[in-house]
């Protein structure tokens, strides 16, 4: 593809030269002499109705002797470079320049008629035999009593006049030449505006198909093609980007996955060869049945962001009350709390709060949120939920005085599978899923999510839902 552009356009840059040629080297030679015929029959037209209307005319009314007219005749010939001949209507030759007047013998040209040129006054031809080669003979009628006399007849050689255009024509060659190899240059700039910078694009885009998305490329122009170049290089690192997260993703699941199995296997092989004594088999198995539930947290937590992912904002929205699923939510667990006495208080705005969104969604949301602020909070410690509303958004936000996240951490707790340091210790089961379910959900329903922390003080999560149309009715 690359060769046959640049080869197309040398080509057409060719045969623009060709038909370039063709032209100026047929038509034009044949338009310039007609033109210059024209021009130098005009030019001694004048010089012949001149002569007609004074020497001529008086040869005819008897004015002026032959001697006189011919002495005129022959000076003007030299001057006007030609050849000039007073002719009878007959045909007869009355008298020509630079010829010595004959009267005994008389000289006609034989098939003399003027009106032969129709309503030319010049013709480019031997003038009816007389002349070996071809003359421009120009007459102008010699008129007395409205009577045609004769006719001053100029003949000039044809030779000044094929002189003349051919000069002119060479100038036409040499300028034609020139304008070829002027246009060269456009020729340059096609190979450096576009072919250059197409063949990298090219170039660039084989590399991306053959699956290397980081190769970067360069085309310095602000024009369409280097938009296009900028938006291919745009793309590719995008995809570059997604495919390293892709292999991050692999590898984090294929990790969390490895080790808890690696433990299973471990225990029931130890169970089984006796290592580990009978009596001691309870504990174990135990633990076992915490590791399968922690699998199936993964594996749940990993098909919830697919379906995430793959229905994107395929949300089923209703109207429902905040304050219902958060008291629901903050029950489930009452448990959990109970073991580590910790309080979930809960500061709620009005008695219903109807909100605009997808319930099992939100429902999650807040599970996740909580059993955070749990998993992170110390042993007699109290977690605040509480609502607010500001500018028709309600804002949700669950506080707890915990262990806080590190101020380094707080970009990258969004993260799938990113689990800060500090957390390790308290959260075992923990999979790093929980918070891009969170961010992914209220991502989809166009909200917000944020989050204030201090390390060793305690973390606020704080997210915005749309309220319900029923609501700002009631209010
Ligand atoms: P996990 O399921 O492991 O809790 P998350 O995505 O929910 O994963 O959280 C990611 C990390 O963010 C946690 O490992 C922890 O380091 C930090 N984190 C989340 N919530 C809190 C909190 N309330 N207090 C302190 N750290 C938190």
């Amino acid at each position: 593809m690359r060769k046959t552009l640049y080869l197309k356009f040398v080509l057409a840059y060719f045969i623009f030269g060709v038909f370039s040629f063709t032209i100026v080297t047929t038509f034009v030679p044949s338009l310039t002499r007609e033109h210059l015929i024209r021009e130098k029959a005009e030019n001694i037209y004048a010089e012949a109705t001149l002569i007609a209307n004074t020497y001529a005319a008086g040869l005819y009314t008897s004015e002026t002797d032959l001697e006189t007219v011919k002495s005129h005749l022959d000076f003007l010939s030299v001057y006007l470079d030609s050849t000039i001949r007073i002719i009878n209507p007959s045909g007869r030759l009355v008298l020509e320049s630079n010829t010595p007047i004959n009267v005994e013998e008389e000289v006609i040209i034989q098939g003399f008629d003027p009106t032969s040129t129709g309503n030319s006054y010049y013709m480019v031809n031997d003038f009816f035999g007389s002349f070996s080669s071809d003359m421009l003979s120009v007459f102008a009628p010699i008129t007395s009593s409205y009577m045609v006399k004769g006719y001053v007849v100029i003949h000039c050689s044809m030779d000044k006049i094929q002189q003349s255009c051919n000069s002119l024509m060479n100038i036409s060659y040499i300028t034609l030449v020139i304008l070829f190899l002027l246009s060269l240059i456009i020729l340059i700039f096609f190979t450096e505006i576009v072919y250059v910078p197409l063949r990298k694009i090219t170039y660039a885009t084989e590399q991306y198909a053959s699956g290397n998305m980081h190769y970067e490329f360069q085309v310095e122009s602000d024009d369409e093609i280097g938009y296009l170049a900028a938006c291919l290089n745009y793309m590719a690192s995008e995809i570059a980007g997604a495919e390293d997260d892709q292999k991050k993703f692999v590898a984090n699941v294929s990790h969390d996955f490895r080790s808890p199995l690696t433990s299973i296997r471990g225990y029931l092989e130890a169970m089984l060869d006796g290592t580990i004594p009978e009596e001691m088999h309870e504990k174990y198995i135990q633990i076992v049945l915490n590791e399968t539930e922690r699998l199936t947290k993964l594996t749940n937590s990993l098909l919830t962001l697919n379906n995430l992912n793959t229905k994107g904002m395929l949300l089923d929205r209703t109207d429902f009350n905040i304050n219902q699923i958060i008291r629901n939510t903050a029950t489930s667990f009452e448990g959990i709390c109970r073991k580590k006495t910790i309080a979930i208080e809960l500061i709620l705005t009005g008695d219903e709060m109807y909100v605009n969104a997808d319930i099992d969604k939100i429902q999650q949301v807040l599970y996740n949120l909580i059993d955070n602020a749990i998993k992170f909070s110390h042993n007699d410690s109290v977690i605040r939920v509480e609502t607010s509303l500001k500018k028709n958004k309600l804002f949700v936000s669950v506080k707890d005085n915990g262990i806080g996240i590190p101020k380094d951490d707080l970009k990258m707790i969004w993260d799938r599978f990113y689990k800060s340091d500090l957390s390790r210790g308290k959260d075992k089961k923990g999979t790093g899923l929980g918070l891009s379910i969170v961010k992914e959900i209220i991502n989809c329903h166009g909200e917000h999510i944020n989050v204030i922390s201090t390390e060793g003080v305690g973390s606020e999560f704080i997210f915005s839902l749309s309220l319900s149309a029923d609501n700002e009715e009631e209010d």
